[in-house]
């Protein structure tokens, strides 16, 4: 070969678009169509864009083979780069085309590297060999960097992986995923959103119960809509006080989903105290009958797909009509950094129908959420107020369940809430906009 390597442009056409989109089965793709070529591999490293995309480069001894998706056209642009003569990346581009499942594909090859080009250099090459002590290689071993990726246009939230998808099912409702993350854990994902991870959930779970329970300690029954992880639940079954736990969650393989591969998360699903409903919540709250709960734990996702119903006024005003005369209601609120103009319109809805002096937001730590600022609603119909609750209660049942995150201090804290927020609290829907800054525009 007159030359250093060979580099193939390659347009693969109406791809699987599913196949375009699963980062586990592309990365394992390309390794594969690496080592049927014969190539050496190094490295590996992946990521997953939601809403989708994929992007990556498999790194090999003889260079590179590199993707990137568009599942919305059935297309992905690849190149195969292998120097030398002991490879032929044709192999490799025979194997993609097949696992792709491309209905036809184009492919350009330029020769890299043309000898007749080049003069070879004259200083001591040997100068150049790298002979620093080098940790022990261990040949033959990939180290594989896959990456979940949860973004809007602006900011991303990355999550190492093992590269071994634990569950992927699509619901009438949604997709189900469940992912081996390195830093925190099983991570599930709703349609490519993270919803909670097996080592920060605690944060989450213990501030949308806690915070409520401990300010209406007379609460008898609690209801919980969405939540299918079964965090909240869990979190609710310490109160031996409260004589029904009702959870109604609309998609069972979320059930599925944690029971399997978050089974600290899911655990009260094996609780016979757990009442149980598999349905739509937005129609349970419309059919539940007056005054019927002491508190009322909205568990949702993001206001999107099947959450989206439960984000409106109609929604809430039928919460409002469920709650006991001392009732509360508890929503997780988005962030107001990553959701702005949301956070802002949901707090508005909560005013009109609770009275605004009523309604309060509170902050928690979440690492794995966009932003890592999450907010709640605490909403009350009657006299309970958050900060109105018995300190060392709190400060007691913290301690004897061993709670992770919640505690008296914490629960005041939570509430002390910085100035952009409460600007943001002040605003009316329409004056912001989802930029950081929480100036308004008008
Ligand atoms: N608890 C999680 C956390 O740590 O942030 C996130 C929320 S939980 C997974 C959201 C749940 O709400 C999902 O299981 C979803 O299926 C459920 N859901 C969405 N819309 C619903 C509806 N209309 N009725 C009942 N459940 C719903």
């Amino acid at each position: 070969m007159n030359a250093l390597g060979r580099h193939i442009l390659v347009e693969f056409y109406n791809c699987s678009p599913e196949l375009m989109n699963d980062v586990v089965h592309i990365e394992n793709s390309m390794v594969a169509a690496a080592e049927t070529a014969g190539a050496t591999v190094i490295n590996s490293t992946f990521h997953h864009f939601s809403p989708y995309g994929v992007s990556g480069v498999v790194v090999i001894q003889e260079s590179h083979l590199a993707i990137h998706t568009w599942p919305e056209y059935g297309y992905a642009a690849v190149d195969l780069f292998t120097c030398g003569d002991s490879v032929d990346p044709w192999v490799s581009y025979n194997y993609l085309k097949d696992a792709f499942e491309a209905s036809h594909g184009s492919a350009m090859e330029c020769r890299r590297g043309q000898l007749n080009l080049l003069k070879r250099n004259d200083f001591n090459l040997e100068s150049l060999r790298d002979v620093s002590p080098r940790p022990e290689e261990k040949i033959g071993t990939i180290t594989r960097d896959v990456w979940f990726t949860e973004r809007d246009e602006n900011i991303a939230l990355s999550l190492k992986h093992t590269g071994d998808q634990l569950y992927k099912k699509d619901s009438p409702y949604q997709r189900v995923e469940v992912y081996e993350t390195f830093a925190y854990g099983n991570l599930l994902t709703l349609d490519g959103m993270v919803m909670c991870t097996q080592k920060d959930e605690y944060v989450y779970h213990e501030m949308i119960t806690h915070v409520p329970m401990f300010s209406n300690p007379k609460a008898k029954r609690a209801l919980v809509i969405g939540g299918g992880d079964g965090g909240t639940v869990r979190e609710l079954l310490r109160y031996e006080q409260l004589e029904e736990v009702t959870l109604v969650e609309i998609d069972e393989l979320v059930i599925e989903a944690c029971k399997l591969h978050l089974p600290e998360t899911a655990v009260s699903f094996a609780n016979p105290r757990l009442n149980l409903l598999i349905e739509d919540g937005i129609k349970y709250i419309k059919e539940c009958e007056n005054e019927r709960y002491d508190l009322i734990i909205v568990d949702s996702a993001d206001p999107v797909g099947p959450g989206e119903g439960l984000f409106t006024a109609e929604f809430y005003s039928e919460v409002y009509r469920c709650l006991t005369k001392d009732g509360i209601m508890i929503t997780q609120s988005e962030s107001p950094r990553f959701n702005s103009a949301v956070f802002v319109e949901i707090y508005d809805t909560y005013k009109k129908i609770f009275g605004a002096e009523k309604v309060h937001c509170y902050l928690a730590a979440i690492p794995t959420y966009p932003t890592g600022t999450w907010s709640f609603s605490y909403s009350s119909k009657g006299e309970a107020h958050p900060l109105k609750f018995d300190v060392n209660a709190a400060a007691a049942f913290s301690k004897a369940q061993g709670l992770k995150y919640y505690n008296e201090d914490i629960h005041m804290a939570a509430f002390a809430l910085p100035n952009f927020v409460k600007e943001l609290l002040n605003s009316k829907p329409g004056e912001v906009t989802d930029e950081y800054s929480a100036e308004p525009t008008a």
